[in-house]
């Protein structure tokens, strides 16, 4: 199997599919791969690296012209140009799946849409959704805990003693989780909440506490184990308990999403306005909408003194260990897609079934 790596061209991403360690082990089960010249540079992965690996380093189109080419992000439209009718390309389709998939279709290249990958067990070590959404959870806290005017821990010192942060994370899925380890790690007091039953064991296991169990709903998980959109009493019992705790709160990290639609609304504007000055409000949601009400994407914005963080792609932005996770991912996909050392698109397979896009 012929396996081609792609240098991002989208702004602001960092992150490369695979990195030299991948590399080694296609090249040891037989495969030959060939990574665009500085592919992996911006997550400090170097062209040596590839070359050491087993690697053959080309432009743009010697990579594309591989039977199988990995990307982050799916292929723009001027990039499409580089590939040859009947190409394979691993990538996330991104929201505008639509759009992208009409644009690949003209063009004659098939997708593997990453985020595609069923919510199994066998499908787990492929999932970049999780992979990357670990990041992006412990990235938010960081980034929360180094936007605030205090510090996280408490701290007894000559010079008097400091009271603990209190954090609050809502949408205790695989960032939220993050999050709230991280939060805690750095000594702050932690508060989850999310509206799946199935998640508060898990934010108490993390030594945070649980906010309103009784806005939990029997059926809030669909049974790929995703929320839904909430009905709308109990969309205000949830509210209502969020807006009881965010007054005292120093820090908010929310996270919470239902999978193809717009962030769910959990932080109003009176809400905000009630928060003391100086709190902070990171909303890794952003992407989608925003879970705050004030939230602007890819933008920090201040409201009577509390700044919101809107950030967006914050996995790239720690692209060495991201991609190292995204890559093992890309590599276990192509395990299987290698039968008897070509590339085998088994259309009875429930993941290349889920996750293959094309005209
Ligand atoms: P996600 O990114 O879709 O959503 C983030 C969180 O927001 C979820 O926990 C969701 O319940 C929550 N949320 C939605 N609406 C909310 C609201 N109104 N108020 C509060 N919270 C709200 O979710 P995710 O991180 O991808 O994970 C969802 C679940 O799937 C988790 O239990 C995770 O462990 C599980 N999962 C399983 C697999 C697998 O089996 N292969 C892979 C990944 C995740």
């Amino acid at each position: 199997m012929h396996v081609g790596v792609l240098k991002e061209t989208a702004p602001r991403e960092r992150r490369v599919a695979l990195v030299p360690d991948a590399i080694a082990r296609l090249v040891k089960a037989g495969d030959t791969v060939t990574v665009e010249r500085g592919a992996g540079a911006a997550a400090w992965f170097a062209d040596d690296a590839y070359a050491a690996a087993g690697a053959t380093l080309g432009d743009a189109a010697a990579a594309a012209a591989a039977d199988i080419v990995c990307k982050v992000q799916r292929p723009s439209e001027p990039e499409l140009a580089v590939f040859r009718n009947g190409a394979v390309v691993v990538a996330l389709v991104g929201r505008e799946a639509a759009a992208s998939v009409d644009a690949l279709a003209a063009h004659g290249v098939a997708l593997l849409a990453l985020e595609r990958v069923p919510r199994t067990t066998r499908a787990q070590a492929m999932d970049v959704l999780s992979s990357q959404a670990t990041v992006a959870g412990y990235k938010a806290a960081l980034l929360g805990a180094s936007s605030l005017a205090r510090f996280l821990p408490m701290l007894t010192t000559a010079a008097g003693s400091l009271t603990p942060a209190k954090v609050l994370v809502l949408g205790a899925g695989v960032a939220g989780l993050q999050a709230i380890a991280t939060s805690r790690r750095l000594g702050a007091v932690v508060t989850g909440f999310d509206v799946r039953a199935a998640a508060a064991e898990e934010v108490l296991s993390l030594g945070a506490k649980f906010l309103a169990p009784e806005a939990i709903a029997d059926d809030a998980a669909t049974a790929g184990g995703y929320a839904k959109e909430l009905a709308e009493d109990q969309q205000r019992r949830v509210l209502a308990a969020i807006d009881g705790a965010i007054v005292a709160t120093d820090l908010v990290i929310s996270t919470a999403a239902i999978p193809g639609k717009a962030a769910p609304r959990l932080i109003t504007a009176a809400m905000v306005e009630r928060m003391k000055p100086g709190s902070v409000i990171v909303d890794v949601s952003a992407e989608t909408g925003g879970n705050c009400e004030l939230t602007r994407p890819g933008e920090t914005v201040e409201h009577r003194g509390v700044t919101i963080i809107g950030p967006l792609n914050l996995p790239s932005g720690m692209a060495m260990h991201a991609s190292q996770m995204f890559s093992r991912n890309v590599v276990t996909l192509l395990e299987l897609l290698r039968k008897d050392g070509t590339l085998t698109l088994d259309m009875t397979d429930d993941i290349v079934k889920a996750m293959l896009i094309r005209s």
